[in-house]
């Protein structure tokens, strides 16, 4: 089954504490296919500027990636600049330039309107709700959120969530969404505005997916080498909503397994720089570390 990603296409200025990387490819819907793409079809929606690179779309081509919805119009590319300390859980955003996302208004493309999957990646959600009303009869929409849009179109943001299944964000963000600190009741207020099931992502303490009464809490595999958590999130998206397009069902076992192949797809992408550790990866390795998963958290009953 083929799943449709709308996001940002971007430039990233990042430093942490192991290093830097100036105007390297990034962005939301770019993370979200490139993992999505070891698992499914994926037909991208974004813009890009006049200052995009044949390179990156070769990128895009060479991981299977339909790339009829990227737009390119005048002006230069979108461009985020942040900055990790130590904790590398939470991005300090350092600059937000939106430039040919200011006027941007998605067109899906016909083929892209039947898609059975859809991910609303990190984007104005007004913009989301656009993609929405293009799609014909999804079986599963998701969307993640950021504390920019949180913030800044809050409105907009819970009129997206009152028409999605699922909402995938980290937890300063569901704090914020929410209004509250704990994360029981975070879910409740959340699951309140509309979605079915909350995941909420905790960086190096995994994820936690609530789902009517039951909860599911994976962990994040232990990494010696941690280098850019910029995509993680997206990443474990990708890796989500791609398992769950290539099994086709949706019941708490599949989803379950998603929240692992996210969590694998998260762990792989934090180990280099931008892109880099996926550009390399193949599905035998992805495969190998969703076996450490299951042996980090197996344990006999008494
Ligand atoms: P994450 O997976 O949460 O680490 O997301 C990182 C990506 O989000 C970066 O590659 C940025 O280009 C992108 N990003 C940052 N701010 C925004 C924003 N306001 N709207 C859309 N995308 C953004």
């Amino acid at each position: 089954m083929s799943l449709l990603v709308v996001g940002s296409v971007a430039f990233d200025s990042v430093k942490t504490p192991f290093g830097e990387a100036k105007e390297v490819l990034g962005g939301s819907a770019t993370y979200f296919s490139t993992a999505a793409s070891y698992f499914t079809q994926v037909k991208l929606v974004a813009v890009v500027g006049e200052d995009f690179p044949e390179t990156h779309l070769e990128f895009l081509k060479k991981r299977g990636i339909e790339f009829e919805g990227l737009e390119r119009r005048p002006g230069r590319t979108f461009r985020w600049k942040g900055e990790y300390g130590y904790q590398l859980n939470e991005a300090k955003t350092l600059d937000t330039q939106l430039n040919v996302f200011e006027s941007f208004r998605p067109k899906l493309p016909e083929t892209y309107r039947d898609a059975s999957f859809v991910f609303l990646a990190n984007i104005d959600p007004e913009l989301q709700l656009d993609v929405l009303k293009q799609v014909k009869r999804p079986k599963l929409v998701a969307c993640d959120t950021m504390n920019f849009w949180i913030g800044g179109k809050r409105d907009a943001l819970i009129k997206t969530l009152g028409e999605v299944d699922i909402l995938v964000i980290n937890d300063g963000e569901a704090r914020e969404l929410a209004q509250e600190f704990n994360l029981v009741k975070v879910a409740k207020k959340i699951l309140s505005f509309g979605p079915k099931i909350l995941i909420i992502k905790r960086g190096e303490y995994g994820a936690l997916m609530f789902n009517g009464q039951t909860v599911f809490a994976a962990p994040a595999l232990p990494l010696e080498n941690v280098f850019d958590p910029t995509g993680a999130g997206d990443s474990f998206a990708g890796g989500f909503m791609g398992y769950l397009s290539q099994n086709g069902t949706i019941n708490e076992a599949s989803l379950r397994q998603a929240v692992i192949y996210g969590s694998v797809m998260a762990s792989f992408n934090v180990e280099a720089f931008s892109l880099d550790r996926m550009r390399t990866l193949n599905r035998e390795e992805i495969d190998a570390r969703y076996q450490e998963f299951k042996s980090l958290t197996s344990f006999e009953s008494i």
